[in-house]
C-alpha cells in the first residue's frame, strides 16, 4: 500500500492500492516497447525536452515543496531548495548532455577507431523518501538525454512526490512510454529486475535494500548503481572561527532533520578544540533547533518523515546511553502526535556501542575526540561505510592531506555535505556502488562501445 500520513500530526492523508502484478508488468512493457523511438531521437530533442523539464520543475517548485513537506515532513523551504537543485541537474544535463555523449577519437596504435556512447535500454529506478525530488533526478536527467528509458518505483510514502514528478516529465514532453511512475511494492522489485526487458537497476536506499537489489541484480547479470547510507566524518584540524565551524556542523547535521545520507554524523574534533566545540554544538542544537511545523517557513527543525523513523531514531539513542554515552543535548521524542525529535549531541561514544558502527538517520550528531590528525583519520575510516567526509582545517596543505587519507567517495574541504549537479557523487564500502551527477552520472548506464575503423 502506498500511503500519504502527515509527519507533523500523524494523520492518514491518503491510500493508494500496490499496483497488481499484470499492471506492473504492462508498466515494463511500456518502458520496454518505448526505448527505440526514444533512443533514436537526436540527443538535441532528448536534451531539450530535459531543459523544459527543468524550467517546469522551477514553475512548479512550490508545489512539489508543499507536497514533500505533507508527505515526509521536510520543512518547507528546504523543500524549495531541493526543487532548486532539481532543476539545475535537468539543466546541466540538458546543456552538457549532448557533448558528453559526443563519440570520441580512439588513439589506437594499429589504425583509427571511435568511441560511441550509447543507451542500453529500459532501466528500474527504485528511490526513497528522504530527498523525493533531487534523487529521482539524479537518475532521471542523465539516462534521460542518454537514451534511456525509465521506470520509476518511487517509496511508498511518497505517492503525490512520484505522480507530480511523472506530470512534469510529461508536460516536458518525454513520451508516455520513456518514463513511467508504477506504484509497486518492494516485494515486486525482485521479479521485476529478473525481467529481461530490464536492463539495469539504481537503488537509493538503505543498506538491506541495497544488498537484495544487488543480489537480484547478479542473479540475472544486470548492471546496478546502489547509493546508500553512510556515517560520514568531519574533521575539525584547527578553526579561526569556531563559532562559525559549529554553526556550519549544526546546519548539516540538522539539515532535512538529519535524513540526509551525506549529513556529517560523526564529528571529530581534535584535542585542543574538543571541549569547546562540544558545548557551543550542544548549545547551537538546543536554541536554534526547535521542533515545529514543517509548513511554518520560520521553523527550523520539522519531524522525521515518520512515527516509525523517530520512534527507531529515539531508540538508537537511548540504546546509546545505555551502553555508556553522554547525552550532551536533547535525546527525547517531543510528546504529542506528531514524529518530532529533539535535536541531540552525544558524546563518549566507543567501538563497544552500536551506535559508532550504525548509521543514525536522524537530528543526532556524535562527538569524538581525536589527539592526533593520524587519529582522526583513523576514527574518520574505523566505519562500514564511505559516502562522503568533510575536514575543516585553516592550513589548506594539510587538509587536503588528510582528505586523500579518508577513505570515502568523496570528501569536501571547510563546508560539508551537500550536492552540486556537476560534481560527482557516490560511496565505497558499504554506501554503495557507483557514481552518479557530474559527466560520471551520464556513464553508468551506456554502452561505451568502440567502433574499429
Ligand atoms: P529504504 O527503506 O531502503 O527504501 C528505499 C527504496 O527502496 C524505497 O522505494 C523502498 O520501497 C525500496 N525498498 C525497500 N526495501 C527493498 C527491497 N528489499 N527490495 C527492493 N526495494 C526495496 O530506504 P529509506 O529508508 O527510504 O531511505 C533511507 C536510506 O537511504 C538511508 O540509509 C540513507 O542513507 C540512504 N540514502 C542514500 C543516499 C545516497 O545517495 N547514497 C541518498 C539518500 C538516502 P518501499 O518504500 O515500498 O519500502
Amino acid at each position: 500500500m502506498y500511503s500519504v500520513t502527515d509527519p507533523a500530526t500523524g494523520e492518514l492523508v491518503e491510500e493508494i492500492p500496490n499496483a497488481t502484478d499484470d499492471e506492473v508488468r504492462a508498466a515494463i512493457g511500456r518502458v520496454h516497447g518505448g526505448y527505440q523511438a526514444w533512443r533514436r531521437r537526436p540527443v538535441t530533442e532528448r536534451a531539450a525536452i530535459v531543459l523544459r523539464a527543468a524550467e517546469l520543475f522551477a514553475e512548479r517548485a512550490d508545489e512539489l515543496a508543499a507536497i514533500m513537506t505533507l508527505e515526509m515532513g521536510k520543512r518547507i523551504n528546504e523543500g524549495r531548495g531541493e526543487v532548486g537543485v532539481v532543476v539545475d541537474i535537468f539543466r546541466y544535463y540538458g546543456e552538457r548532455g549532448p557533448d558528453l555523449l559526443a563519440d570520441e577519437p580512439l588513439p589506437i596504435r594499429g589504425g583509427e577507431a571511435v568511441l560511441t556512447k550509447e543507451p542500453i535500454g529500459a532501466l528500474l529506478g527504485v528511490m526513497p523518501w528522504n530527498f523525493p525530488c533531487y534523487q529521482v533526478a539524479r537518475f532521471v536527467a542523465p539516462n534521460l538525454v542518454l537514451g534511456n528509458t525509465i521506470l520509476l518505483k518511487h517509496a511508498s510514502i511518497c505517492p503525490r512526490s512520484a505522480a507530480a514528478i511523472e506530470r512534469v516529465l510529461r508536460d516536458a514532453g518525454v513520451p508516455e512510454d520513456a518514463y513511467v511512475n508504477v506504484f509497486a511494492s518492494s516485494r515486486q522489485v525482485p521479479w521485476m529486475l529478473a525481467d529481461p526487458r530490464i536492463q539495469g537497476v539504481s537503488l537509493t536506499g538503505s543498506e538491506q535494500a541495497g544488498i537484495s537489489v544487488a543480489a537480484e541484480a547478479g542473479r540475472n547479470l544486470k548492471k546496478c548503481v546502489l547509493e546508500l547510507g553512510g556515517s560520514d566524518p568531519l574533521i575539525v584540524l584547527d578553526t579561526d572561527d569556531l563559532d562559525e565551524t559549529v554553526k556550519v556542523t549544526a546546519t548539516a547535521r540538522m539539515r532535512n532533520c538529519g535524513q540526509s545520507c551525506n549529513a556529517p554524523k560523526r564529528m571529530i574534533v581534535l584535542g585542543e578544540l574538543y571541549d569547546e566545540f562540544v558545548d557551543r554544538l550542544a548549545k547551537r542544537v538546543t536554541e536554534y533547533f526547535v521542533p515545529g511545523d514543517p509548513a511554518d517557513p520560520a521553523t527550523t527543525l520539522p519531524p522525521l518523515a515518520s512515527i516509525a523513523a523517530a520512534d527507531e531514531v529515539a531508540a538508537q539513542v537511548e540504546t546509546a546511553i545505555r551502553e555508556g554515552a553522554t547525552l550532551r543535548a536533547g535525546g527525547h521524542r517531543v510528546p504529542g502526535p506528531g514524529a518530532f525529535l529533539e535535536a541531540t549531541v552525544l558524546t563518549d561514544v566507543t567501538p563497544e556501542m552500536a551506535a559508532y558502527h550504525e548509521e543514525i538517520f536522524g537530528p543526532v550528531a556524535l562527538v569524538f575526540r581525536a589527539e592526533t590528525e593520524e587519529e582522526a583519520i583513523a576514527l574518520a575510516n574505523d566505519t562500514p561505510f564511505g559516502l562522503g567526509a568533510s575536514v575543516f582545517g585553516t592550513d589548506r596543505t594539510r587538509a587536503t592531506r588528510v582528505a586523500r587519507s579518508i577513505e570515502a567517495g568523496m570528501v569536501y574541504l571547510n563546508k560539508s555535505g551537500g550536492s552540486e549537479a556537476d560534481l560527482p557523487f557516490g560511496g565505497i564500502k558499504r554506501s554503495g556502488i557507483g557514481r552518479e551527477l557530474g559527466p560520471l552520472g551520464i556513464e553508468e548506464f551506456m554502452n561505451k562501445k568502440p567502433i574499429r575503423l
